[in-house]
């Protein structure tokens, strides 16, 4: 990671060349920057294709060792509702999509009882390659993926957003504390109203955890609705 003064030092050399436009495009480093690339003429859908291309080699992570698929999201590029997991696990690095396997099975019984569906939501995880063994992804990790996130989140532009489990939930709300002191209360991601319930790969470990995430969803639900 470049120390402040090395940035200021490449800034300097940039505006010295007579490069007067920078963009934070997610992932670049100082040494890859490049001219903006208009995007104002895509509709969602092409806009997230794209930017699912261009980053699906991404090395800013060590999580790129153990790719075979890159994660990127899923859904509905204009949808209202924004589900955050934590990280692909074994059958998403596979197959290349979110909440696959029975976790995903979960989920869809999970939205379907709150009338919505993989074709109303759009999906995405903190990070968009496997960590090995399915342990929750480094500080590092998520700091180096979170910006593809961020500007799926800006693209899609939900009304509100659903984090499941402690990493989601403790990585986008910059906190560390525990899921039980997140959930049941709205917070507010870039200024989107946002709720913290279970991962269902937790709710499969602990079936004691269904019934308070069931209350999660209906809390979530009662502010959709006043949304749409
Ligand atoms: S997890 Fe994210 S930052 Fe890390 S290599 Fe994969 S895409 Fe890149």
């Amino acid at each position: 990671m470049p120390s402040i003064k090395e940035l200021k030092q490449y800034l300097e050399t940039l505006q010295n060349l007579g490069i007067k436009e920078l963009y934070a495009e997610a992932g670049a480093t100082p040494g890859s920057t490049a001219r903006e690339e208009d995007y104002s003429n895509l509709d969602n859908e092409s806009h997230l294709a794209l930017l699912e291309a261009k980053y699906a080699n991404c090395t800013k992570c060590t999580l790129a060792a153990g790719r075979i698929k890159f994660v990127y999201g899923d859904g509905n590029p204009e949808a209202k509702v924004m589900i955050i997991g934590e990280a692909p696990g074994e059958q998403e690095n596979l197959m290349g999509k979110p909440f696959v396997g029975k976790a995903g099975e979960l989920l869809d019984r999970m939205i379907a009882a709150i009338h919505l569906d993989r074709e109303t939501v759009y999906i995405a995880n903190i990070v968009k390659c496997r960590p090995p063994g399915n342990r929750d992804p480094q500080p590092e990790e998520r700091i180096a993926c979170l910006p593809y996130l961020v500007e799926q989140i800006s693209i899609v532009k939900p009304k509100i957003i659903l984090m499941m489990g402690l990493v989601a939930a403790q990585t986008l709300l910059a906190t560390n504390q525990s899921l039980g002191n997140l959930r049941q209360k709205v917070h507010f991601f870039e200024g989107i109203p946002s709720y913290v319930s279970y991962h269902p790969a937790a709710l499969l470990r602990n079936p004691n955890w269904k019934l308070p995430a069931w209350e999660d969803l209906k809390l979530f639900y009662q502010h959709y609705l006043n949304l749409i």
